[in-house]
């Protein structure tokens, strides 16, 4: 039936399944119940409200703060076939009359309106002789004086609701604030019981923070990674943002500045230059970014420094709205921290104490050493219980680049110790260097134990190391001097009583890892569709992504569709878009695949996109988990599922991680090495923790692999959950024996 919102998915908006939540949503609002929708920007809250709007018989009314997105939304639904208007200043007095009578007739489905419009007479009398089914309003933040956008009008709409008593009303925010969900539902007298609140985890964001040493160097290496594609790189001030984008535009990146200090004209301009992809990049304040609803933002580089987590989240909210890896990458800089400490600081009390609160914890989130996503999610009150995004650049370093550094720590350690604890990372390292510097002389630095000690390694890699102290927790920068202090985990390192694992070398990220990665397609002829694209686009004067998503181009370029049904089976294209453009496109694949020999590729139809956690994958290990707790045994497992025993432990191990209490018999009988070595292994862990396998790893010289420390890390993770560790299945070994003594006492490695 035409009529199902599956069916409406595939045949007009061209997608085979719906995001998370989007589903129920959609029936809450069907079965006309009043709905809070609380999304994440290109969590895809549209649709939520589009699809009803199709299935009502009666119209769709939809409140919205801003002009620019409206005349969007509208422009993408006409391209899909659904008959939309909006009615607002900017439009003639024929077309508004034409968008009238257009109301009258009921030959529109949706109506995209401005909160102030809505309670003009002529408007309400408007309203009052069709048939109205739905409220819907969009940006609903705007209605609490707690949100960064309120609007008095906003305020008012509890009267539609008065007016209207049988339409359901759908409220929808990317807002996460409780105090901001509770404002909106008191306003519009809302049910508890109908809010759909959507992770805030975006998972298609890949997310890295450096430190910032030549952010110039840094921007440019990172931009000659995207040729092509669009991004937005934000900075703290003006001038900086003029400065940089005339740089960037004398080393031939496309691109333009956007800040209050232009015009409106200029602003409007630059913007929609890179709307139509005619620029790829925009170098911003945080001005930019309101109004605009580009889903193919690739990436976002911060600068500078961003206020707070909140403004961070927001501003890497606009990459990847439609679905595709995007970049986020952040330059951390002291500096900067200055910078903003110096604003905060002439700010009233009050708020200068919350100002400094937000700071506090988006350096917290710089500096972790953790998942990026557990302090940001945790930031707006969600649990991320996954200890591995495996898509930001924590999860991404490679365990095997892992290396002890605790001399190294203990080194830069007491020399900020014996120089007083005064002094920031450039003479930390002068010294180290044993540098001949005046300022290391003068002071008598050249007399300290720790003068010249570091000279093995480089400056560069002193500071990448000092950098790792402060993520690891070791040593505090005061912010507003820069100088370096000890913590009570500095002095268990200086004890010997801590290890310190950590990276050499700078960037050891393996993209490879990557959850999300770039599909393989064939980048000529997605070159090709782009174009036509673009020239699709400019003749009906709307931007590209309303003729297509850039993932339709890559799909075509997977797999090279070229018949009715296999187009229909492509992301984004539906009945409309196949009878506008089907031709043409089968034209264009056809004529390039002749070229090069190419045949068309099977797409399977209920192939779930890629950049979608597939919930049978995501939920295996609670699958694994849950049977091994039944009594079925590893090898049973392995025999069930046609995988190995490492897969197996690994499942289980997520399952571990999760909360969850897992048996712990029948884990260690797998184990070929002998008890002594196992339980020196087990011994261990209680040292070094179990994140990493590295370090005892590396005590063995590589003689006992991973897959055997992967069995006693989860036979040890079981017996720690159920709270029994000592109660060891092995016999206990002789403390006394020098083979078993920790790590950091014997300072080699077992036989
Ligand atoms: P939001 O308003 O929450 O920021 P949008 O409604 O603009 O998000 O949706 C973001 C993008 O995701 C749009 O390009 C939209 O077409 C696309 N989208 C929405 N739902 C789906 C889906 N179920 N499958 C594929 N793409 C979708
Ligand atoms: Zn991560």
């Amino acid at each position: 039936m035409i009529n199902q919102p599956k069916s409406i998915l595939k045949k007009t908006f061209g997608y085979n399944e719906f995001r998370p939540l989007q589903d129920e949503i959609i029936r809450n609002v069907l079965a006309k119940n009043d709905t809070l929708v609380i999304m994440p920007t290109g969590g895809g809250k549209s649709l939520c409200y589009q699809i009803p709007a199709l299935i009502f018989k009666g119209l769709t009314v939809v409140i919205s703060p801003l002009i620019s997105l409206m005349k969007d939304q509208v422009e993408q639904l006409l391209e899909l076939g659904v008959p939309a208007v909006f009615l607002n200043s900017s439009l003639s007095y024929e077309e508004y009359q034409r968008n009238i009578k257009k109301i009258i007739q009921n030959e529109v489905k949706l109506i995209y309106l401005a909160p102030e419009a809505l309670f003009t007479q002529r408007i309400l009398s408007l309203l009052s002789s069709v048939q109205i089914d739905c409220f819907t309003i969009d940006e609903a933040h705007c209605i609490s004086e707690w949100g960064h956008d309120f609007r008095p009008e906003y305020r008012q709409l509890i009267e539609i609701r008065d007016r209207f008593p049988s339409a359901v009303c759908i409220a929808l925010t990317a807002t996460a604030t409780p105090r901001v969900q509770q404002d909106i539902k008191d306003n519009l007298r809302f049910e508890a019981s109908n809010e759909f609140i959507a992770s805030f985890n975006r998972e298609n964001l890949f997310l890295q923070i450096i430190p910032k040493n030549d952010p110039i160097s840094q921007t440019i290496e990172f931009l000659e990674k995207y040729p092509n594609q669009s991004g937005i790189i934000y900075c703290f001030s003006r001038k900086q943002v003029d400065e940089l984008s005339i740089f960037l535009e004398q080393e031939g990146f496309s691109v333009r500045p956007y800040h209050a200090g232009l015009t409106d004209k200029e602003r409007k301009q630059n913007q929609d230059l890179f709307i139509r992809d005619d620029v790829q990049i925009i170098v911003a304040t945080i001005a930019f970014g309101m109004g605009i609803n580009k889903p193919n933002i690739r990436f976002v580089v911060h600068f500078d420094l961003p206020k707070n987590i909140e403004t961070y989240y927001q501003e890497i909210g606009r990459a990847g709205r439609d679905g595709l890896r995007s970049h986020c990458l952040l330059l951390f800089g002291y500096g900067d921290i200055r910078k903003i400490r110096y604003f905060i600081d002439q700010k009233e009390e009050k708020e200068r104490r919350i100002a400094n609160v937000h700071l506090n914890a988006l350096l917290r989130f710089c500096e972790t050493d953790i998942c990026r996503r557990i302090p940001l999610l945790n930031y707006f009150g969600e649990k991320y219980s996954i200890q591995k995004c495996d898509m930001c650049d924590n999860c991404l370093v490679d365990e095997k680049d892992l290396v002890d550094i605790t001399i190294l720590a203990q080194k830069f350690l007491s020399c900020i110790k014996r120089t007083g604890e005064i002094f920031g990372a450039n003479h930390i390292v002068d010294v180290l260097l044993g540098s001949k510097a005046k300022k290391v002389l003068n002071r008598r630095h050249h007399n300290l134990s720790t003068y010249g000690i570091g000279k093995e390694y480089s400056r560069k890699q002193w500071f990448h190391l000092s950098r790792q102290f402060i993520q690891k927790g070791l040593i505090i920068q005061d912010v507003n001097f820069g100088s370096l202090k000890l913590t009570n985990k500095a002095w268990e390192v200086l004890k010997g009583k801590k290890t310190v694992m950590g990276l050499l070398e700078e960037e050891r990220i393996d993209y490879k890892k990557e959850k999300i990665s770039e599909q393989e397609y064939d980048h000529t002829l997605f070159e090709i569709l782009r174009k036509k694209r673009k020239e699709l686009a400019d003749t009906a004067n709307v931007p590209p992504y309303v003729i297509f998503p850039d993932k339709t181009l890559i799909e075509i370029s997977i797999y090279f569709p070229q018949s009715k049904d296999s187009l229909l089976n492509i992301h984004g294209i539906g009945l409309v878009k196949y009878e506008k453009y089907g031709n043409m496109l089968m034209n264009i694949i056809s004529k390039y695949c002749d070229e090069n020999q190419i045949e068309e590729r099977p797409k399977r139809k209920s192939k779930i996109s890629r950049n979608r956690s597939k919930p049978t994958q995501s939920r295996r290990h609670i699958i694994f988990g849950n049977l091994y707790n039944s009594g079925k045994s590893v090898a049973e497992l392995m025999n069930m599922f046609q995988i190995k025993q490492g897969t197996v432990l690994d499942h289980l191990y997520r399952y571990l991680l999760e909360g969850n209490s897992l048996r712990s018999d029948g884990i260690l009988q797998l184990s070929t090495i002998q008890p002594q070595q196992q339980a020196f292994v087990l011994e261990n862990f209680d040292q070094v923790g179990t994140t990493y396998l590295k370090p005892i790893f590396d005590l063995f010289n590589g003689k006992v692999n991973y897959d055997e420390l992967k069995l006693l890390r989860l036979y040890y993770l079981s017996k720690k959950k159920s709270g029994n560790i000592n109660d060891s299945e092995i016999s206990n070994p002789d403390k006394s024996n020098e083979t078993y003594m920790s790590r950091k006492e014997s300072g080699h490695p077992i036989k």
